[in-house]
C-alpha cells in the first residue's frame, strides 16, 4: 500500500508541482491550502483505517501560522511532520524542530531533496518503533553505537566518552537535523542547553578525528543557526 501524505501549501503553483512529483514517486497525496482544512483532514484521516504517514507543512498559510498547526497535530498524533518554509521564516526553524517537527526545508528546494528528506523521516519513524538507529556507515566511516566502536578505513578511532555520546546522538537521527538544544540536552543535560560553545568545541574535535578535510566537513554538517546533521 502506498504511503499517504498530506501536503499543506497555499501557493497553488507549488502545491500542484509538489503534488504531481509526489504522486509520480508513488505517494498517495491529499493536498490542502489552509490550516483549517488541513486540520480537518488530519482529524478525519487519523481516525480512519487509512491514516496519514506524513505531513508536509507550509508555515505561511492564509488562515493561520503553520507552527500552530504543527503543535496541534503534534499534541494528538506522532506522525512525521516536515516543514517547508520561505527564507524570511528562518528564525522559526529551531523553535519548530524543538516543537516536534521532524525536519525542515527552505524554499526553493529541489524535489529530489524533498523526496530524500521524506524517506529519512519515514525510515526513522518506522525504526523508532523497533529500535533507534545503532549503526552508521558512510564512505570510510563505520560507527557501531552498541559495540561502542568507530572505525575509519578499518582503523579504530579513539573518542572520548563525550565525543562518542555526541556522535551517537547524531547517529540516532542520521540524515536529520538535530538542534543545538536537543544535542546539549541529551549529551550534557537540561542545565546545559545554552552552552552552544560546548558543541562548537566538540564538533571541531570530532571533525578532526573523522573527516578527511575537517575544514570542509562532508559527514558532520552544520545547519547554520539551527544545529547539526550527520550526512546520510
Ligand atoms: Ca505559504
Amino acid at each position: 500500500m502506498s504511503m499517504k501524505v498530506l501536503l499543506v501549501e497555499d501557493d497553488r503553483e507549488l502545491r500542484r508541482t509538489l503534488l504531481e512529483s509526489l504522486e509520480l514517486e508513488g505517494y498517495a497525496v491529499i493536498a490542502s491550502g489552509s490550516a483549517a482544512d488541513a486540520h480537518a483532514v488530519v482529524r478525519h484521516t487519523m481516525a480512519s483505517d487509512a491514516p496519514l504517514d506524513l505531513v508536509i507543512l507550509d508555515l505561511g498559510l492564509p488562515d493561520g501560522d503553520g507552527s500552530e498547526l504543527l503543535k496541534l497535530i503534534r499534541s494528538q498524533f506522532s506522525l512525521p511532520i516536515l516543514i517547508i518554509s520561505a527564507r524570511h521564516e528562518d528564525d522559526n526553524k529551531v523553535h519548530l524542530l524543538d516543537a516536534g517537527a521532524d525536519d525542515y526545508l527552505v524554499k526553493p528546494f529541489s524535489i529530489s531533496e524533498l523526496l530524500a528528506r521524506i524517506r529519512v523521516s519515514l525510515r526513522h519513524r518506522g525504526k523508532a518503533v523497533v529500535a533507534a538507529q545503532r549503526q552508521y556507515t558512510q564512505g570510510a566511516l563505520q560507527i557501531d553505537v552498541q559495540k561502542h566502536t568507530v572505525h575509519k578505513a578499518g582503523t579504530p578511532v579513539h573518542l572520548t566518552p563525550t565525543e562518542f555520546k555526541l556522535l551517537a546522538r547524531l547517529v540516532r537521527q542520521a540524515g536529520q537535523v538535530v538542534t543545538h538544544r536537543q544535542l546539549l540536552w541529551d549529551v550534557w543535560g537540561p542545565e546545559y542547553v545554552d552552552h552552544t560553545h560546548y558543541l562548537r568545541l566538540y564538533m571541531a574535535q570530532l571533525r578532526s578525528k573523522l573527516e578527511d578535510n575537517p575544514t570542509e566537513p562532508s559527514l558532520l554538517l552544520t545547519e547554520p543557526g539551527v544545529g547539526y546533521r550527520l550526512a546520510d
